[in-house]
């Protein structure tokens, strides 16, 4: 059982990368990757790619550096920040919160606001509140002096940082999709002292704007084109209270990366990637998709004339709340299932069917 996070990681989750702003993040990447790869580029998305090795067939791991938060849209007279959504939030968990506004001249702390309880009718109380019911209080007296700070355009995240909490158990505010950046580039870092065994081209993308709909994926998969391309997101975790495994499927924290199957996944990749696991008696799940996924998955599928796509999932607890839960050992599980599959790849192999 792995007890310590990688420092790697850790770096990662701590990096606070709101979606359209995704460069402390970036930063992390260039710092750890450049100076292992072959190449380290970026694009006008704001896309990371790294690449390693040579070969007829190129890989592409994807794994998106963007997290969920928040944009500031209005700043009221007396100094209230008020904001919408940047990708997709459980109202229920936007009040009480301390958030840190990254604006241009450096980080700025608040708190996210609401009517206290005492003060709401019993109708307030059972309510949702709406996202412009909550504001953000940084302390500003008023527009001037909250405008010295703060502009409309900032972005903002939940102020909290990775913590353990048994284990190999950690919470964080954003294993999704920070786990599976991570095993992107820990793969492509762990294989540069084998490269040559490395018989494929192997390019690690971290792909941006992935929560408001799987943006920066678009162009990253155009521009790599590559013969393969993994998905690395994380994946619903269901062993808790009230969910219905019956709908929802049964994925247990701990047991494993999660290889997705269904018509969004090449079955030739699918069928590869269990191989390697057994083979290497890496602890795994399968989850049936019916549809496109929500991931990465979803765009690099149909880039150009089409490509073989597999998903990988991290199992994760709590998805989209300032508090999501992982196993570390799920993720570390995951790193050796790619590293893997790349040493796995042949100029002859064939993913047409
Ligand atoms: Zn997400």
């Amino acid at each position: 059982m792995k007890e310590k996070m990688d420092k790697f990681l850790k770096a990662l989750l701590d990096a606070r990368s709101p979606t359209g702003s995704e460069y402390e993040a970036t930063a992390v990447l260039e710092k750890y990757i450049s100076g292992v790869s072959d190449s380290f580029e970026k694009d006008t998305l704001g896309n990371r790619f790294a690449s390693l090795g040579k070969g007829g067939k190129t890989l592409m791991l994807a794994g998106h550096i963007d997290e969920i938060g928040l944009i500031i849209t209005y700043i009221d007279d007396n100094g209230y920040l008020f904001f919408d959504q940047l990708g997709g939030h459980d109202r229920c968990m936007l009040s009480g919160r301390r958030v840190c506004i990254l604006a241009k001249k450096g980080v700025v702390y608040g708190v996210t606001g609401k009517k206290a309880i005492h003060l709401m009718d019993e109708k307030e109380r059972k309510e949702v509140p709406e996202t412009s019911h909550i504001w953000i209080d940084i302390g500003a007296k008023s527009r001037a002096e909250a405008e010295k700070r703060v502009s409309v355009g900032d972005s903002a995240v939940y102020d909290v940082s990775a913590n353990n909490i048994f284990g190999s158990i950690y919470a964080a505010r954003a294993f999704d999709d920070k786990a599976g950046c991570y095993c992107a580039f820990e793969t492509l870092r762990r294989l540069s002292a084998k490269k040559k065994s490395l018989s494929c081209r192997l390019v690690s993308v971290g792909t941006v704007q992935e929560e408001i709909g799987t943006r920066g994926a678009w162009p990253a998969g155009y521009a790599v084109n590559p013969d393969v391309a993994i998905a690395i997101d994380v994946d619903h975790a269901t062993d808790y209270p009230y969910v219905d495994a019956r709908k929802s499927g049964l994925i247990k924290l701990g047991a494993g990366p999660v290889i997705s199957r269904g018509p969004n996944m090449n079955p030739k990749v699918v069928e590869r990637l269990e191989e390697c696991a057994e083979e290497l008696k890496i602890p795994f799940q399968r989850a049936a998709e019916s549809r496109p996924t929500g991931t990465d998955a979803r765009i690099l599928q149909m880039s150009r004339s089409g490509v073989a796509t597999g998903l990988l999932g991290i199992p994760l607890r709590y998805m989209h709340t300032p508090a999501e839960v992982a196993d570390i050992d799920d993720i570390e599980n995951c790193v050796r299932l790619l590293e893997a599959f790349a040493l796995s790849l042949k100029d002859s192999d064939d993913f047409t069917y």
